[in-house]
Parts: structure tokens; C-alpha cells; sequence
């Protein structure tokens, strides 16, 4: 049938300097995405072109659906650039269709091509008028639209297009590493910082036995639908519990969400650190809980100088729920498995912490030590979106 799927960058376009390089990143998230197809992947500085085997479309748009970087995808009937080529693979697909008034789009880059871009499309139209039966001419609304785009070999023609996931290719602007817990808010970050070409790492702090496997698995299960936007996930599991006695032994109850979560910006630090990541990146959303007030968020981030991107800072929760039905994640994220905040979550936890209160009580154990140890036993799995394996022997 001789079509190729055909992809346009959009944003990409307006980087001049880097037009290539980002390019060449999309080439290969979409070379990635497609690795179990039979596909030939071409592209130019403003297309990219695939060359498929047909059984296989529906799976393969659904994937390009799935890759950032991408402004708008088609599927066009490819001919050589001659005019009589054109003009029956132009009536040959119009006939197919059902419309009653349409207009022809033509796209001219081949300047040697004997006619001018609104001469062609006046004299296709007439062609189409004289082959098909009641049927008019709207250049405002019409039900059909014939592209027909001309370079020099080849010439594409099609009738449909959709939109593709905007953004940019994954891994364009270096790593973040992501605090993710089994929430809903988190694996939304995680997106729509992948959506900025955010190459993300994830970061999960656990509390066996006070949380269990579940809650693990959960998260695992999150980084498989997240890493269908991306190639793969690194998760690093923190074994986290002997940090959070010990804050729930010495520091007053209202403080505890508090110092346990400066604990956790300090290790994410490190661990950004130590992975050469350029940003944390949390799901916090400002005023959603006792924690994320703007005073909260003062004297939690006041341990770390390292940028804290928080892509939904300003998203209510019913958008950010939204975005996770839309991303799959929100039916994990809702299983009822206790995560290691909830679990040691106080009454009444303060609106408004102190800093000093907050290094006074941090005085009363050595969290620096406890630290250390913590760095030296997080243990890293990488997650695929297709991956079968069981995790259980990390216990
Ligand atoms: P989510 O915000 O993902 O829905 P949550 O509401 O349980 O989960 P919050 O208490 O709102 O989490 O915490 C704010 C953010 O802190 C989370 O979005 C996540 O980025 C980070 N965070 C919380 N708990 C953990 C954890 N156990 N491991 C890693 N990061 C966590
Ligand atoms: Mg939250």
C-alpha cells in the first residue's frame, strides 16, 4: 500500500542551534519505542519517517502516542513527485472516503515541481469534483482535507492527522531524581517532568515492617507506567525505618511529619548527588497538606540548596487526578497500601513549623550517622514497562 507514518516536532523546531541534537534524541526514543517492530526510521530536519509493515499500525501509533517530542503524527500514501502519480493516489483515496464538501491542501518544498501550490490544489480539486458525485467545494469547514505535500523524490498525501504529546524527547535536559511515593500526586510529576525532557530516577523511602511489600510493589508497579514515557526507571529503595524511630522516638509529635520529611530532602540530596542528578523532583502541591503550606515547605526545603522542582505546585487535586487517569497510574496510586508517611502520620501536625524548633529536635539523635548507614544499604532496581520480575528477594 506503500504509507509511511509521518512526524512532525513542533516545539522542537523553534531550538535553531540544537535543532539536531534534539532530533536526534527523538530518533531515538521513537528507534526505542518501536525496537519489537518491523520499522525503517528516516528522518530530516523538519520529518521524521516510518516505514512500517500495515499489520502492525494500530500497536505502532499507539506507541508514537506515548513518545514526547512529537507535535503532530500521520499516516500519508507516499508516490513519486510526478504529477500523474499524484493525482490518481489523490483520487484513489478519496473515493474511499465519505464527504460531502472538501478542500485540497497543497504544500510545495520541491520548487521545480512545474506548478505553484494553489494552482495544484485548483487543479486536484477539479479532478476530485469530476470523479465524485454531489459533493462541493468548502475552503472554510470542510468535512475532508486532501494534503499533499511535495519534495523532491517523493510526495505524501493524506487526509488525517492527530496530535502527538508535545513536549520534549526524553533525556534532553539531563537526569532529576524523583521522590516517589505510592500517592497520586507523585507519579504526575513524574510526568510531566519527563513531558520537559527530564530524565527521571525515582527515589522511594520505605518503613518494612511498619509498611509492607505491597506498598513496594506499588510503586514498582508505578514506575512500569511510567517508564512507557521514558526508556527505563532506576528506583532506589531507602530502607528507611530506623530514621523514622528514631524521629518518632525523640521529636515532638506535632513535628515528626516535619523532621521526617527534612530527613528525606536530606537523603535525596545525597542520592541526587551521588547519581548526578541536576533537581529533585516531588509531587508536593502547595497547601494540600499540613506539610506543603508555604511555611512547611520554607523549613523542609531550608536543608538542601539543590534546585526542588514541583511540577503540581499549583495544580488542584482534582487536575492532578485527572492527569493520573489519563497516564494510568491513579488506579495503582488509590490501593489501600500504607505508605511510610500515613503510617506515622500525628493528629495534629503542625501548620507552621519553627526552624529552630526543628534543629533543636534534630539535636536529639544522631540523624547524620543514621544517615550514612541509610546511604549504604539503598538498593536499586531498573524497571521496564514490559518487566516481569519479582523484586521480593531486595527484602
Ligand atoms: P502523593 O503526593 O504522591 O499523592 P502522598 O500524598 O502520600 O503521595 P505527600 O504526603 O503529599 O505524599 O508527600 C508529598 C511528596 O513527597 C510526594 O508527592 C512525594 O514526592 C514525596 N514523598 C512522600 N512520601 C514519600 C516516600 N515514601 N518516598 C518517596 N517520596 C515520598
Ligand atoms: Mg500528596
Amino acid at each position: 500500500m506503500n504509507r509511511v507514518i509521518l512526524i512532525k516536532y513542533g516545539e522542537l523546531t523553534t531550538k535553531k542551534g540544537n535543532r539536531n541534537f534534539f532530533v536526534g534524541l527523538l530518533y531515538k526514543s521513537i528507534e526505542n519505542k518501536l525496537k519489537n517492530y518491523d520499522v525503517k526510521i528516516y528522518k530530516d530536519l523538519s520529518r521524521m519517517y516510518i516505514e512500517f509493515d500495515e499489520n502492525d499500525l494500530d500497536k505502532i501509533l499507539e506507541r508514537i502516542n506515548k513518545v514526547f517530542g512529537i507535535h503532530e503524527y500521520l499516516v500519508a500514501y507516499k508516490v513519486n513527485t510526478n504529477e500523474e502519480e499524484i493525482k490518481s493516489k489523490v483520487i484513489e483515496i478519496v473515493k474511499e472516503e465519505k464527504f460531502n464538501s472538501f478542500k485540497v491542501e497543497t504544500k510545495r518544498s520541491y520548487k521545480e515541481f512545474p506548478f505553484k501550490s494553489l494552482d495544484f490544489s485548483r487543479q486536484v480539486g477539479g479532478l476530485i469534483l469530476k470523479n465524485i458525485d454531489d459533493i462541493h467545494v468548502d475552503v472554510h469547514n470542510p468535512d475532508l482535507t486532501v494534503n499533499i505535500e511535495i519534495r523532491k523524490d517523493f510526495t505524501y498525501i493524506y487526509t488525517n492527522y492527530y496530535y502527538g504529546l508535545g513536549g520534549y524527547p526524553n533525556n534532553t535536559l539531563g537526569k532529576g531524581l524523583l521522590m516517589l511515593s505510592g500517592g497520586i500526586d507523585s507519579p504526575v510529576a513524574a510526568y510531566l517532568a519527563i513531558k520537559r525532557g527530564v530524565h527521571i530516577e525515582a527515589i522511594y523511602f520505605e518503613a518494612i515492617p511498619h509498611t509492607s511489600i505491597n506498598a513496594r510493589n506499588k510503586v514498582i508497579e508505578l514506575c512500569k507506567k511510567l517508564s512507557i514515557y521514558t526508556s527505563s526507571i532506576k528506583l532506589h529503595i531507602v530502607p528507611f525505618t530506623e530514621i523514622q524511630e528514631a524521629i518518632y522516638k525523640t521529636a515532638d509529635q506535632d513535628y515528626v511529619i516535619t523532621i521526617m520529611r527534612r530527613m528525606m530532602y536530606r537523603i535525596a540530596e545525597r542520592m541526587a548527588k551521588r547519581r548526578k542528578c541536576l533537581a529533585i523532583v516531588n509531587g508536593e502541591s502547595i497547601g494540600q497538606v499540613a506539610s506543603q503550606t508555604l511555611t512547611s515547605m520554607k523549613v523542609i526545603n531550608s536543608v538542601t540548596n539543590y534546585p526542588v522542582v514541583r511540577p503540581v505546585a499549583c495544580l488542584d487535586k482534582l487536575e492532578i487526578m485527572e492527569i493520573a487517569r489519563k497516564i494510568d497510574t491513579y488506579n495503582i496510586s488509590i490501593l489501600p497500601y500504607e505508605d511510610c508517611c500515613t503510617v506515622f502520620v500525628p493528629k495534629h501536625p503542625v501548620i507552621n513549623p519553627k526552624l529552630s524548633l526543628c534543629l533543636e529536635m534534630e539535636e536529639r539523635f544522631d540523624y547524620q550517622e543514621l544517615i550514612d548507614k541509610t546511604l549504604k544499604n539503598i538498593k536499586t532496581i531498573t524497571i521496564t514497562e514490559d518487566d516481569k520480575k519479582e523484586f521480593e528477594d531486595l527484602l
